[in-house]
């Protein structure tokens, strides 16, 4: 046969698959890494903010194992411990983690200025609102209950736990697909805040938007933000733009906000036959 024919979606966007810490909610991303932060000092080896921040996105158990593979990391603990760390010292600090964590989420979640009017922009355009997190089942019962009490309610909501394997594998986003019955994957959009959220969208076969100034990449509060010289802030900005582009995001923009009018230019693309 000389020609054959392909179809194509070029209907307009479904649903937006959001996920929590930074992108609608505790706008620093602070509520993990703090816990990370006590958790290591707790077991001898002090940690940095940085270091703690590192490998955010991913399941809070495969996090703390990430950290403790950091080369610097594993080094002080094993000066600390006397050997390197373990599967058994991961075990160990998760299981201190979880109830530390849970102590302080309530604490940390304020949703970021503009998602209600983002989600309202959202719902405007038919879309249905899904979510993908790092925490787990317990965590997520306490945030989703706070974000209820701020006029939040996704209609579906995913975490590692109930799936084969967290970011930056696709399951938590098809899941989410299948709970909201939605289809094709193309006309799914997902937000994130960190690299393994932009992973997690892409390798699901969605459109991916990063979010560069909430969140991880900035690791601040809007204040201290708002304190930084113009000099600056254009630095660190520029740095997580261009990390979350490298990672290979269709889109970055500074808060979940900016990522309204994307909304309407993606349904063009996909009006002429784009796929993500
Ligand atoms: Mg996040």
């Amino acid at each position: 046969m000389n020609f054959v024919y392909q179809r194509t979606y070029r209907g307009p966007l479904k649903a937006v698959i959001l996920d929590w810490a930074g992108t609608t909610m505790d706008y620093g991303c602070f509520a993990p890494a703090v816990v990370f932060i006590e958790v290591y000092k707790k077991f001898g080896v002090p940690i940095t903010m940085e270091e703690a921040r590192g490998p955010m996105g991913a399941h809070k158990k495969v996090h703390i194992r990430e950290i403790s593979k950091t080369p610097a990391v594993a080094k002080r603990w094993e000066e600390a411990h006397g050997k390197p760390p373990c599967e058994d010292d991961v075990d160990a600090m998760f299981k201190d983690f979880v109830p530390m964590q849970l102590k302080v989420l309530a604490d940390y979640a304020d949703l970021i200025p503009g998602t209600l009017d983002a989600l309202k922009e959202y719902r405007k355009r038919g879309m249905k609102i899904g979510s993908t997190t790092g925490y787990t089942g317990e965590m997520m019962e306490i945030l989703q209950a706070e974000a209820k009490n701020r006029g939040y309610v996704p209609d579906a909501s995913v975490c590692a736990t109930q799936v084969p394997a967290g970011r930056p594998h696709p399951w938590m986003c098809i899941q989410n697909a299948m709970d909201l019955q939605v289809y094709p994957m193309e006309a799914i959009v997902k937000i994130g805040d960190t690299l393994p959220d932009i992973d997690e969208g892409l390798n699901a076969g969605m459109w991916t938007i990063g979010l560069a100034l909430t969140g991880n990449e900035m690791g601040m509060t809007e204040a201290e933000i708002k304190a930084l010289n113009a000099e600056t802030l254009a630095s660190k900005r520029k740095r997580a733009y261009d990390r979350m582009a490298r990672q290979g995001a269709h889109y970055v923009v500074d808060a979940i906000a900016d990522a309204i009018p994307l909304i309407d230019e993606i349904n063009a693309r996909l009006a002429r036959g784009e796929r993500p």
